[in-house]
């Protein structure tokens, strides 16, 4: 699919799907201003980062999720909560994909 097709297709995504891709790249700047403030040491879409850690970052994530599950997922605020880790997960996983994007030539700046 040419860039504009993709653009056209991303911009036409139902609202449910919309919502869910804005607040993974909520999530994206959020990790983004985490590392710029010093408090995280890496970046997953490094490329100097290794695959092996870039697992590690996604299972703590998904170790989050069921962590929520098994706190509960009954009340509104519960459901919210394994929501957030859901979209957390997505984010590394994205972050995770750019760095294995072939069109990225070197690490982010
Ligand atoms: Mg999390």
């Amino acid at each position: 699919m040419n860039p504009h097709g993709r653009e056209r297709l991303l911009l036409s995504a139902p609202a449910p799907i919309a919502n869910v891709l804005v607040d993974v790249v909520v999530e994206r700047a959020r990790q983004q201003q985490l590392f710029d403030a010093g408090k995280l040491p890496f970046r997953v879409c490094d490329r100097a980062t290794t695959n092996s850690t870039r697992l590690a970052v996604a299972a703590e994530e998904f170790g989050e999720i069921a962590h929520a599950i098994n706190e509960g997922t009954v009340t509104v605020q519960e459901r919210a909560h394994l929501r957030e880790e859901v979209i957390q997960l997505a984010a590394v996983c994205v972050a995770w994909a750019e760095a294995l994007n072939p069109k990225q030539e070197g690490p982010r700046a």
